[in-house]
């Protein structure tokens, strides 16, 4: 289901944030819940509406920018959630906003499922997180706004997302082992993603970039630790650079129009349930990187 795009504005300054540097400078008033609710009406008639993901199936995504940011946040996952009723809806949300421990109970009580907060998590200690969010405290807020939501009764399903680039794939093993200590005891879906190369990933991307073998390759060594998660997803990445226990993980994390499958794919036994690789990192890096899966092994 399509993107709705909540706010258009950021407290953190990620690295890798797929927004181009045009998109903050929108004007506010296009973000407001009447403008959410003219758009919403309208793609429900059928007239579009939203620009990513409008013909895909699966979860509506609530994305930004920081959408808690909004002045009308809470009215608007109100709105959406009443008029989707039954509806998957994911918000992507850096999490700070929730160390309000009041605005935490009061989004909580508005999210109904089927609802998942997706918060990202880009390492295992403040300095690594802080210094791909580009803010000084962003770390310790983030925990604070998952602590608040845990602590209450009835807070929607809580994925933490960790996105690989050349920063902090090293460290994937570290950062699986602090989200485990940080979410003992709770259900929760850990998903692990390599980085899409658009908005400030092509600014940055003599500090980010890595390839998807080499990431792939930090995953698979991470087989154990990802078998210990309840629920555990693999986001962009090709089946055929992942271990076969693995591949039970992986995602097609993209819509159509972002996928692309070389030749080499058109043999391979799992090209009806890959997603093949970012249209842009084919563009960049070819398709040497890919080992098409045998019909038969
Ligand atoms: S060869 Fe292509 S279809 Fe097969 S696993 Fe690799 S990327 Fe996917």
């Amino acid at each position: 289901m399509p993107d709705i795009p909540v706010w258009n504005k950021c407290n953190n300054k990620c690295l890798m944030c797929a927004n181009t540097a045009g998109f903050s400078l929108n004007t506010p008033g296009d973000y407001g819940l009447l403008k959410q609710a003219y758009r919403l009406e309208k793609y429900l008639r059928g007239a579009g509406a939203y620009r990513k993901n409008a013909r895909t199936a699966g979860a509506w995504n609530l994305t930004g920018g920081e959408p808690t940011l909004n002045p009308d946040f809470l009215k608007a996952i109100n709105y959406f959630r009443r008029r989707l009723e039954g509806e998957e809806l994911t918000l992507l949300s850096n999490g700070r906003r929730f160390s309000d421990p009041d605005f935490a109970a009061a989004f909580a009580a508005a999210a109904r499922p089927p609802f998942t907060l997706a918060v990202s998590i880009h390492g295992p200690t403040a300095a690594a997180h802080d210094a791909v969010a580009g803010v000084k405290g962003a770390f310790k807020e983030t925990l604070l706004g998952l602590k608040n939501l845990l602590a209450l009764q009835a807070a929607p399903l809580i994925e933490i997302r960790v996105i690989l680039h050349r920063l902090n794939y090293r460290r994937l093993g570290a950062t699986l082992g602090f989200i485990k200590r940080l979410m003992r005891g709770r259900r929760y879906r850990v998903v692990v993603m390599h980085y899409e190369a658009e908005g400030s990933g092509v600014k940055n991307r003599k500090k980010l970039e890595v390839r998807l073998s080499a990431t792939a390759k930090r995953v698979n060594a991470c087989k154990s630790s990802l078998a210990g998660f309840g629920e555990a997803r693999l986001y962009h990445f090709p089946r055929c650079l992942l271990l076969p226990a693995l591949r039970r993980l992986a995602i097609v994390s993209l819509p159509p129009e972002d996928r692309a499958y070389p030749p080499a794919c058109s043999g391979c036994r799992d090209r009806e349930v890959c997603v093949g690789l970012m249209k842009p990192y084919l563009r960049r890096y070819g398709a040497a990187e890919l080992k098409p899966l045998p019909l038969k092994d």
